[in-house]
């Protein structure tokens, strides 16, 4: 079958499952002002900016041949598990006749999870199935720490871009990777590229870094966040995202009873500011604040889709947090309208508040 997906952080990831199960991918495209423009357009006015570009990812992919979509469910009070029902109908009143294969956690609904599973699977053996998903579990795991690697790297690179272009050269590396063994390759040749790129020395007590949290698509979708992590590398800070494939995978697939993951700790640690679950990641993002700051980070850029109702109560409570623990956080709300040049504006005055700071804690 013709599958595609939303374009999220490292696509190479589901194009390699779905390549290696037998399926022919329609890879949608990078998210640009098109695809945005196109959701818009078809979306309604007050959904959050996810659900806009998605719709565009959707849009541009049928128009390429895809017939059936792949993508994650959502629970709680959020708009995340209506996502499918309202693509599907503005997609059909468009003339469109999508399938959707929505994956959902196993422990809510495990029927349709296997519904979703048997389709993946297709004609391949049960066996080719679990080997092909510890692959690309292996593959996403290798990605991730080669990425936290360039998020630190970036800040100091010599000449502006060159961490950018190895990461792309990395990615490329694991696409063409087709067994484990290619795979190891492709991550030691990553640390190979990633060691040669040429960076200034700097004092450990002058290093800047800065956390990322927020809501999962625009905290991992460079192209709609104006690029932050590279942004933020290029004013010289170290970056960390509050979300990584691998952990919301490891989050996603383990039962509670044996569910000790990071995700599990961060949610902990936002428990007394949001004891309820309000769905989306807004618990996660005050858990994540609260680890930063007591790691040591300079400050947290709080990442926020219009729209968006749990990220909104979130903010809400930020400046308390701020207040208690004593780390900056600048809130972005972003969608259609966003401005860059408003916004690195902002970013570039928070990071000379965060350098002040950090000059006066040294003398
Ligand atoms: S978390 Fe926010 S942006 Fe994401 S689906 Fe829910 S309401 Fe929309």
């Amino acid at each position: 079958m013709k599958v595609s997906f939303p374009y999220m952080g490292t696509t190479v990831v589901y194009k390699k499952l779905l390549e290696l199960m037998g399926h022919e991918v329609i890879m949608p495209p990078k998210p640009s002002q098109k695809t945005i423009n196109l959701g818009v357009k078809y979306s309604p006015e007050f959904a959050c900016f996810p659900l806009k570009v998605i719709m565009g990812s959707y849009l541009e992919a049928l128009d390429m041949g895809a017939e059936v979509i792949i993508t994650s469910g959502g629970d709680g009070p959020c708009r995340a598990g209506f996502y499918e029902q309202v693509h599907r109908r503005i997609l059909e009143e468009e003339g469109y006749n999508a399938e959707f294969l929505v994956f959902n956690s196993m422990f809510k609904d495990f029927q349709q999870f296997k519904k979703n599973v048997f389709k993946l699977k297709g004609n391949n053996s049960w066996l080719k199935l679990v080997n092909t998903l510890k692959l690309v579990y292996s593959m996403t795991k290798k990605l991730d720490k080669l990425e936290k690697r360039v998020q630190i790297t970036r800040a100091y690179e010599v000449k502006r871009g060159d961490t950018t272009k190895v990461w792309e050269e990395i990615q490329m590396l694991f696409d063409k990777a087709k067994n484990q063994q290619e795979i190891n390759c492709a991550y030691q040749r990553g640390n190979e590229l990633i060691d040669k790129i040429k960076r200034v020395e700097v004092p450990e007590e002058k290093k800047i870094r800065i956390g990322i949290v927020g809501e999962i698509y625009v905290v991992m979708e460079a192209s709609i966040n104006m690029k932050m992590e590279e942004l933020l590398g290029n004013l010289g800070a170290e970056v960390e995202r509050s979300q990584y494939l691998s952990q919301w995978i490891e989050y996603n697939t383990l039962p509670d009873f044996m569910n000790f993951t990071h995700e599990v700790s961060i949610l902990k640690k936002g428990e007394p500011y949001i004891p309820i679950s309000i769905g989306g990641h807004a618990k996660q993002t005050l858990g994540h604040i609260v680890d930063y700051s007591e790691r040591g980070f300079d400050g947290v850029i709080h990442l926020m889709p219009f729209g968006c109702l749990p990220e909104l109560v979130s903010q809400s409570i930020i400046p308390k947090i701020t207040e208690e623990l004593g780390i900056p956080v600048l809130t972005l709300s972003i969608d259609e309208q966003t401005g860059t040049a408003n916004s690195l504006t902002r970013v570039e005055a928070f990071m000379d508040l965060i350098r002040g700071k950090r000059g006066k804690k040294i003398s």
